[in-house]
């Protein structure tokens, strides 16, 4: 059995240009400098190609948490790298991989509220997954919206860390997880 594309090359570039245009038209005529915060690892390669095509002035900075582990989300998250910038007052934008449980990007809005004070936070994510969805969680800007509880790989997903390198996103059968398994246990 092949592996169910969900995304390939080009359509993931579509996506990015309508998220960037939403976030252009917004910030067009703003004299706000927004601080894009792209939580690590998932969100890597989605936001370096994002920023090629944001025409307003930015900064940026990475936060880092876990909470997944193998194909399913822990539940419990926890902090692994904080920002650095100054983010007092200042508009802000997570920029995310994947909305699933939303338990994730609930903590950070919460988390970068109370310890810094900003004075907007939006949410944009590449993928919306609603099914499995425990708390009230709507994301501002949205690429792509899954019905499904399927689970991905590759343009950042991982599956215990491996396939983020990968330039689309897909559903990755059993034997190509068993194949990674055998891998990574002699790793
Ligand atoms: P949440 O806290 O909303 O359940 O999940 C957020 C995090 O879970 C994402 O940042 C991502 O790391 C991980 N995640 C959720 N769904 C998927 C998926 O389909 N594939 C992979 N590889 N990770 C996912």
């Amino acid at each position: 059995m092949s592996p169910e594309i969900i995304l390939n090359k080009e359509e993931i570039d579509e996506v990015i240009t309508e998220v960037a245009n939403k976030l252009n038209n917004f910030y067009k005529d703003s004299d706000r400098i927004p601080v894009l915060i792209g939580v690590l690892k998932g969100a890597l390669p989605f936001m370096m190609d994002l920023i090629k095509k944001l025409t307003f002035d930015l900064e940026m900075d990475f936060i880092q948490v876990t909470s997944y582990s193998g194909t399913s989300s822990t539940g419990v998250i926890h902090l692994k790298k904080d920002i650095t910038t100054n983010i007092k007052d200042r508009d802000v934008i997570i920029v995310e991989d994947i909305v699933d449980t939303g338990l994730t990007l609930n903590y950070l809005k919460q988390y970068i509220q109370l310890n810094y004070s900003p004075r907007d936070i939006k949410i944009c994510c590449f993928v919306d997954k609603k099914p499995l969805r425990k708390v009230q969680l709507e994301p501002d800007i949205v690429g792509v919206t899954m019905t499904q509880a399927k689970f991905l790989v590759g343009y950042g997903f991982d599956y215990n860390e491996i396939g983020r390198n990968i330039d689309y996103v897909f559903v990755p059968t059993k034997k190509q997880l068993e194949e990674w398994d055998r891998k990574l246990k002699n790793n």
